[in-house]
């Protein structure tokens, strides 16, 4: 997607093992990268799983580490970034919105 580096997404669990309303997403961010900085009218719920970064929430970053949860809500602009020399890996909860209704869940990133 357009703004992100080094960012790669794997689905883990969404409408294809038939999860009607949410759906559970995997980041690896390079160092150096980042997602896009963006927002959209759904939230995010984050869980680290490795590696050190930062959440921009606005203008202000926010150091995060593995066992941090970030809640991102609906239309809160936000990027996620790797600050660390390691592959910074996270949890990324959305809502699945099927095809059609007003609210589209966006790519956020490469794979
Ligand atoms: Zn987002």
């Amino acid at each position: 997607m357009e703004g992100s580096a080094g960012c790669r997404v794997r689905w883990l669990v969404d409408e294809k093992d038939g999860a009607p309303n949410f759906a559970m997403r995997q980041f690896d961010v390079a160092p150096g990268g980042h997602t896009p900085r963006h927002s959209h009218p759904y939230e995010h719920e984050i869980y680290v799983l490795e590696g050190a970064g930062e959440v921009i929430e606005g203008d202000q970053p926010r150091p995060l580490k593995a066992g941090d949860v970030v809640y991102v809500a609906p239309d809160d602009v936000h990027q996620f970034r790797n600050t660390g020399t390691t592959t910074m890996k996270f949890l990324c909860m959305v809502p699945h919105i099927p095809e059609g209704t007003p609210v589209k869940v966006l790519p956020e990133c490469a794979g």
